[in-house]
This record gives C-alpha cells, sequence and structure tokens, in this order.
C-alpha cells in the first residue's frame, strides 16, 4: 500500500487506541449485533466515555473542540476494520450534530450537544420519504406553524439509528404552494404523536437500525427549531457534501479490508498443487486493485484535508461518494470470485461485506444524483440546454 501522508504522530498514536477500543468492546459483539438487528445502546455510552464522539464540538458543550476530520476518518476506518458499518458512529457524530452545532441557538447547544458527546442521547436525520428519496425537494411531510410551536405531519423512511435515537433531526416543508421552503425540527423520543414503525429487513447492513418514522401531529415548541425555518434545504445541502464524503471514508475502508481478506486467503487456497494467488489472472487482478485502492485512497485523504480547510464542495464530495462507492463495489465483486464458493458462504467475511457494500452506491444519494451534481456544475443542466 503506498504510504498515506496526511496523519501525524498524534493521529498514529489515537489510531492504536481506537483500534485497541474496537478489538476489545466491538469486536467481540459484532455476530450478535447483526443477529439482533440492532447494535447495543451501551456502546454510543462507552464511545464517548473514550471522547471519541463529537470530537469538533467546542469544550463549553462537553466535547474536545478538535475539529479535525482527521480523527473522525480513523475512528470510522478501524469501524470498518474491527467493528461494523451497521455502528453509526460518524453519522451521529459528523454527519447529524453539527446541524444543532452549526445551525442551533447557544440554548439548543447546551441542550443537546453535551448528551450527543457522552453518547447517552442518540441522533439521526430525518429527510428520505416513501415517494421521495433523490428528489428531496418533493418531500410532504409538513410542519404548520402557531404561536409558540409547530405541528409537524407526515413520515419518513429508511433512517439509520432509526430505532435507538433519542433526537431525530426532522426535514419538513414549511412553505405553502409552490414555495418549498423546508425547516428542520428536532423531534425528540417521547413526544406525543412521534411513532417509530416496523425495523426494515435488509439485504445487508444487519446490524444496523434502519426504520420508519411517523409523524402524526407532533407538537414541536419552537426552541425545537434550527435556524431559520425556511432555510433547511440550503442547510441540507451543506451538509450532505458532509456525509458523502464520509461514506467515501467508508467505502474505501470497506474495500481496503476485502482487499487484505482476500490477499490472504489467495495465499493459503490452493488449486492443482500451488497457491491460487500465484495464477496470473488472480494476481494481475490484485496487482489491480491494489494500484486502484492506492490512488483512490490518495484522494480521500486530500478531500478530507480540503474538509479540514473548508473548501469541500459539493460537486468535489459527490465525485469522490459515487468514484470510492463504485470502486468499493467492484473490488468486493472481485474480491468475492477470488475466494470461489467460499465467498458465498455466510462464515466467510467476504461474503458479508458483499452484502453491506451494495447500499452505498444508494444512500447518502445515488450515483446518478452525484453524476448530476457534478454535470450541472459543469453547466450541463438540461433546463438551461433546452432554453
Ligand atoms: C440502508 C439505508 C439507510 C438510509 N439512511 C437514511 C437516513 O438515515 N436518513 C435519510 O433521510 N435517508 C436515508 N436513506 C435513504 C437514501 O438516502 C435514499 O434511499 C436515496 O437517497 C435514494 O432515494 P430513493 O430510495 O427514494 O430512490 P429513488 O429516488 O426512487 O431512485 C430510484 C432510482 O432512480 C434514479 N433516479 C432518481 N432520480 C434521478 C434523476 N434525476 N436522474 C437519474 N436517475 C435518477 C436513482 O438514481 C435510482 O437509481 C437510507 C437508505 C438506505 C437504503
Amino acid at each position: 500500500m503506498t504510504p498515506r501522508t496526511i496523519f501525524e504522530s498524534d493521529h498514529e498514536i489515537f489510531r492504536a487506541a481506537v483500534r485497541k477500543f474496537f478489538r476489545a468492546e466491538v469486536t467481540p459483539h459484532v455476530d450478535r449485533w447483526r443477529h439482533q438487528g440492532v447494535v447495543d445502546r451501551e456502546i454510543f455510552r462507552k464511545a464517548g466515555d473514550h471522547g471519541y464522539l463529537l470530537m469538533w464540538a467546542p469544550e463549553a458543550y462537553g466535547g474536545l473542540g478538535v475539529d479535525d476530520m482527521r480523527y473522525e476518518q480513523i475512528v470510522q476506518e478501524e469501524n470498518f476494520r474491527h467493528g461494523d458499518p451497521g455502528l453509526c458512529l460518524t453519522l451521529h457524530s459528523r454527519v447529524v450534530a453539527p446541524y444543532i452545532g452549526q445551525h442551533g441557538t447557544d440554548e439548543q447547544k447546551q441542550r443537546w450537544l453535551p448528551a450527543a458527546v457522552r453518547g447517552e442521547k442518540i441522533l439521526a436525520v430525518a429527510m428520505s420519504e416513501p415517494a421521495a428519496g433523490s428528489d428531496l425537494a418533493g418531500m410532504q411531510a409538513r410542519a404548520e406553524e402557531h404561536d409558540d410551536h409547530w405541528v409537524l405531519s407526515g413520515s419518513k423512511t429508511y433512517i439509520s439509528n432509526g430505532l435507538l435515537a433519542d433526537l431525530v433531526v426532522v426535514a419538513a416543508r414549511t412553505g405553502r404552494g409552490a414555495d418549498r421552503a423546508i425547516g428542520l425540527f428536532v423531534v425528540e423520543e417521547g413526544m406525543a404523536g412521534f411513532r417509530r414503525g416496523r425495523k426494515l429487513d435488509k439485504l445487508g447492513l444487519d446490524a444496523q437500525d434502519t426504520a420508519e418514522m411517523f409523524f402524526d401531529g407532533v407538537v414541536v415548541p419552537k426552541h425545537n427549531v434550527l435556524g431559520d425555518p425556511t432555510h433547511g434545504f440550503r442547510y441540507l445541502t451543506h451538509a450532505l457534501a458532509v456525509e458523502r464524503l464520509q461514506i467515501a471514508i467508508g467505502a474505501i475502508a470497506h474495500a481496503q479490508v476485502a482487499f487484505d481478506v482476500t490477499l490472504e486467503f489467495v495465499k493459503q487456497r490452493t488449486a492443482f498443487g500451488r497457491p491460487i494467488g500465484t495464477f496470473q489472472d488472480p494476481r494481475f487482478r490484485m496487482a489491480r486493485m491494489r494500484a486502484e485502492l492506492d490512488a483512490m485512497q490518495s484522494h480521500i485523504d486530500h478531500c478530507v484535508m480540503l474538509a479540514n480547510a473548508g473548501a469541500l464542495s459539493a460537486e468535489v464530495a459527490s465525485g469522490a461518494k459515487m468514484l470510492a462507492t463504485e470502486l468499493e463495489g467492484r473490488v468486493i465483486d472481485d474480491c468475492l470470485q477470488l475466494h470461489g464458493g467460499a465467498g458465498y458462504m455466510e462464515e466467510y467475511r467476504i461474503s458479508r461485506m458483499y452484502r453491506d457494500a451494495r447500499v452505498t452506491r444508494i444512500f447518502g444519494g445515488t450515483s446518478e444524483i452525484m453524476a448530476e451534481i457534478i454535470g450541472r456544475r459543469l453547466g450541463l443542466d438540461e433546463r438551461r440546454l433546452t432554453r
């Protein structure tokens, strides 16, 4: 593997500690979590005890005040190597919590961030609906304004951390008619009218509690609205760039693990009297994968540094997600093929990696929508070209 250049000695010390944590607190539970369809909520509290959640949060809100995405990248990479992709720590820390950190008032941050840092309150974000995923502007969930509160109605689906979440950032329309204004509302466990549906059975990510949510006239106090209730779309667009980079970080980490698992396999497994990795086809496939993974890793590391510098654009994040998840898919498919029949057996890690990997080209915005975002930025917007 090409040496990576973005990490300093503090990051390496941190990685060693995180790896130890995952091996002790996560690895032993993965099979059980996958079987029960949800991780133990206790793992969030343990990660919080070790200071691995919301590291960016200012000390005033219980965090470490370390706004360096390389630390979350390390947590993510160690989770993919020694944990399970169904454990959504970085979704909690780097995707959902920043909605509160960036758009919340001081009072809201005091109210919610310290408990999220400690892992006592688990976070989720609910944008997608049964009839609106890619087309977020078409969402039907609606919030009506009253004197000191809003009344939220509608339903959401495919929500990660959907059963465990104590706080859900819910996107809903606040405009009328053609006005597509959207607001972000923090719905808390126990609010009347807030109900979770079933945990959804999935192709992969067995340990992730993906669920439906229903909002039947939920009274949301005004002090639970994040920022301007008409600017939600802008807030989502900004946060989705970071979410897409997080998915890209996970995708390349997942593919790296698949490669390592497979390299070991092709060295051990023999056919026709020799290790299968020594035949030209497997050797060349492994060599090509090695080179492609190195190139992609360098680009993702570069994107992390762009994010640290506040220079990650929507189209660069979209490109990183599109390419990293597509490479993940190709690599894991090839790795499974190199396992032969064993690759199809649940007892071999590569088989569940194959199932888990399929979703990354879909969630957080599909590959096609990533291409749309990039294409529009190139001036190839259909509406402009046909005008
Ligand atoms: C496991 C899992 C976890 C998830 N977690 C969350 C979560 O925590 N919170 C949340 O809000 N959502 C979540 N999602 C939802 C996810 O973001 C959506 O599924 C995704 O954005 C796609 O939307 P859709 O399923 O409605 O597909 P659709 O929008 O119906 O798309 C169907 C197909 O049409 C294509 N398509 C649509 N529009 C276009 C276009 N303009 N041009 C070309 N092709 C197009 C798509 O690329 C896709 O191939 C999750 C989904 C999954 C599967």
